[in-house]
């Protein structure tokens, strides 16, 4: 069995995680090394060593996805419901166990978790990693404000700035109805009565949102 000489230990999921930040945990939590880790998922370029989680993200092929669902006793859709880099199209191709570590610019960014929210998973104030589109996010259950650039336990607690948190949850709802549209255009309101799902923009931002929807 993959990490067979591993202890059975569980370590808690928490949602938008990265790879690496996973792993870490599992590897911190189990007393061994990421290195060991990967070495039981599958093979991976070679030379190429495990890096630390705020750094670069691994990727792993769906063979090294089922030998971690093993090692971690969680079935796949668990595990790929928490972390987006375990779902398509980051999967990488083949047939064959293995991992790649790629030192390269990717389309997210590695911000620090909500201390709260990692401290109740069980793991460090600083030891969770979260895959997000923007430099910087705020967690929606403690309206704690986190950067890429943070250090250590430095969440900011914006509960004292409403204007900010409305502004953020709004552009939540506008990000579910809109897709990556919804973040660029300020104007967007509420669904238009047609009741065909054509939203329309109060501004003049002219964007096509999800669904080839158009602002006008
Ligand atoms: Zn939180």
């Amino acid at each position: 069995m993959y990490g067979g000489r591993l202890a059975a230990r569980r370590v808690l999921l928490l949602a938008g995680e990265s790879n690496a930040s996973y792993l870490s945990r599992v590897a911190a939590v189990q007393g061994v090394s990421v290195d060991f880790l990967l070495g039981e998922l599958g093979a991976g370029p070679p030379g190429q060593q495990a890096l630390a989680p705020h750094l670069a993200e691994v990727f792993l092929s769906r063979a090294a996805v089922d030998r971690l669902a093993v090692m971690v006793q969680m079935n796949w859709p668990r595990l790929r419901r928490a972390l987006p880099h375990l779902r398509e199209p980051h999967l990488l191709p083949g047939q064959q166990a293995r991992w790649d570590w790629p030192w390269q610019p990717l389309p997210h960014y590695l911000v620090p978790a909500c201390p709260l929210c990692a401290a109740r998973r069980g793991a460090s104030e600083t030891a969770v990693w979260l895959v997000r589109p923007d430099v910087w996010t705020i967690c929606r259950r403690h309206d704690r404000f986190s950067h890429v650039r943070q250090v250590g336990t430095q969440a900011v607690d914006v509960r004292r700035l409403p204007e900010t948190v409305r502004a953020h949850r709004v552009r939540l709802r506008l990000e579910r109805q809109w897709g990556r549209q919804g973040r660029s255009c300020p104007q967007m309101p509420s669904r238009s009565s047609d009741g065909g799902g054509v939203v329309a923009c109060s501004g003049r931002c002219g964007r096509t949102g999800r669904g080839g929807r158009t602002c006008s």
